[in-house]
């Protein structure tokens, strides 16, 4: 790979302070999925590794938590610092073994490290409270303490920022993290763990280890040790994790699945609507929990809206993530690309119709067209299952109630997005939305600065802003009492 800094790239894991290089006996390979080449491998760790770096993290954790925030703060600054100074290098990186378009990779790390810079600055905001006591002899202090030991287990989608959004607020608060990341997407959470040692994370501190996901997982889960689990992935797996965890009562961040509608009212504007789906809907190629999966058109604009769409569709190009203009990637990997081309001919069986594109791409591999389906109903998988891929499946309604009921009609509660301009509408549909986000007139809304996170089979917990770093804490309710 053409790295600046080579260093960066580094075939290894990080585990309780020791870098542990991968070896030929038991190493997993990792791909560029545009190529199908290898681009690297990183060791098969378990258990007894997952362990050691729990042991660690408990070590090192009360050392840091008893660091001023100040002292905290300053270090999660330089790890941003150093983050935004090796953008392209990280970029490079997660390209090669994501496959998104470099210049969508470099702004995944800018986002990413947003959250650094974010949480270096709530970590010196952690206020307790002084509480008017019941009796006069008595008062009532409030304390906000790390919460500790956190596993955290993360997806290949964004394979920096579903990092830095859990260890920012983690480190902030005090706490220490072990990290399992996605297994076909490590080498970008391993380099920022070489730039977390530059920066000056204590060692121990902070720990990525790669390998069975279950071992790992297991052990995560039963550790007494680990006071929270925090995970990003599928719903089914959050599900799992739950379960495992409940033998040693853990606290739990859950950002799973969604199902995310889109809506264009007729009073909406129409171009604006456009670019809103192309960024709510083609982002990733379509590979994000909060990708609009069900895009809901009032019968006044449906064709219209569909012209217009299919028309700015048709000019998305789609290719090697590495060449220029390039807008689409491929989908990571082959049950990927078949979960699409299997929603995709169940919405042809039962009456869709194809607007624009419709089959895999020429270029082969795991590379699919952007696509537009029109006539799309809700006896439909698309309408109920997150399609995970470059399809915009147009939905018709008639009126605002049929909409949100349609809209809501799903056991998932991530984000959702409408587009319209009437005042008290914008209210009314923002406030019966059952989503933990709503996109109004924009299909771009993640943000350090605000609470990301969803309701139902969606999750738990907030990501972000003021709210994520109180994921991070325990209070603790101290009565003095003889005064
Ligand atoms: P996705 O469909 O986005 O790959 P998954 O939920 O399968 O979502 O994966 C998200 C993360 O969870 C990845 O890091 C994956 O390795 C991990 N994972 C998958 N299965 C398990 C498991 N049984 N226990 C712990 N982690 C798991």
């Amino acid at each position: 790979m053409n790295l600046k800094d080579p260093t960066l790239f580094r075939q290894a894991a990080l585990v309780a302070g020791r870098w542990i290089e991968a070896d030929s006996s038991n190493a997993i390979d990792v791909n560029n999925p545009a190529t199908g080449e290898i681009i690297g491998r990183v060791p098969k760790l378990g258990a007894a590794e997952t362990r050691a770096a729990i042991e660690a993290a408990q070590l090192a954790q009360k050392g840091w938590a008893a660091r001023t925030a100040k002292e905290r703060s300053g270090i999660l600054r330089k790890w941003f610092e150093l983050m935004s100074e090796h953008k392209e290098d990280l970029g490079r990186i997660l390209t090669s073994e994501q496959g998104k378009p470099l210049a969508e990779a470099t702004g995944e790390i800018v986002y990413g490290a947003s959250f650094i810079e974010w949480f270096a600055e709530e970590a010196r905001r952690v206020y307790g409270d002084l509480v008017p006591g019941h009796q006069p002899d008595k008062r009532i202090l409030v304390m906000k303490q790390p919460i500790g030991v956190v596993a955290a287990i993360t997806p290949w989608n964004f394979p920096n920022a579903m990092i830095t959004r859990k260890a920012g607020p983690a480190f902030a608060a005090g706490c220490a993290m072990v990290l399992k990341p996605a297994s076909q997407t490590p080498f970008s959470a391993i380099a920022i763990a070489v730039l977390a040692e530059r920066a000056g994370l204590p060692k121990g501190l902070f720990s990525v280890i790669t390998g069975s996901a279950r071992e790992i997982g297991a052990e995560m889960t039963s550790n007494p040790v680990v006071r929270k689990l925090t995970f990003t992935g599928s719903t089914e797996i959050g599900a799992e994790l739950y379960k495992q965890s409940a033998a040693t009562i853990k606290k739990l961040g859950l950002e799973l699945g969604g199902n995310a509608p889109f809506i264009v009212f007729d009073d909406a504007d129409l171009d604006a609507a456009v670019e809103g789906a192309l960024i709510a809907k083609f982002r990733n190629n379509g590979q994000t929990c909060v990708c609009a999966n069900r895009l809901y058109v009032q019968d006044g604009v449906y064709d219209a809206f569909a012209a217009k769409l299919a028309a700015a569709v048709g000019g998305l190009k789609t290719g090697n993530g590495f060449d220029a203009g390039v807008i689409l990637g491929p989908l990571i990997d082959r049950p990927a690309l078949e979960k699409v081309e299997e929603h995709v001919a169940d919405a042809l069986a039962k009456g869709a119709r194809v607007v624009q594109g419709g089959k895999r791409h020429a270029l082969g591999g795991t590379f699919y067209e952007a696509t537009v389906l029109a006539d799309v109903t809700e006896e439909m998988v698309v309408a109920r299952e997150e399609t995970f891929g470059p399809v915009a499946p147009l939905f018709r309604f008639k009126d605002e109630a049929d909409v949100i009921e349609q809209a809501n009609d799903t056991e998932f509660g991530l984000a959702s997005y409408f587009y319209a301009k009437d005042l008290s509408r914008v209210f009314r549909v923002a406030e019966a939305l059952e989503y933990g986000m709503v996109g109004v007139n924009t299909g771009l809304i993640s943000t350090a600065e605000a609470p990301f996170g969803g309701v139902k089979l969606s999750g738990l917990g907030r990501e972000g802003s003021k709210y994520g770093i109180e994921e991070f804490l325990e209070v603790k309710y101290v009565c003095l009492g003889g005064i």
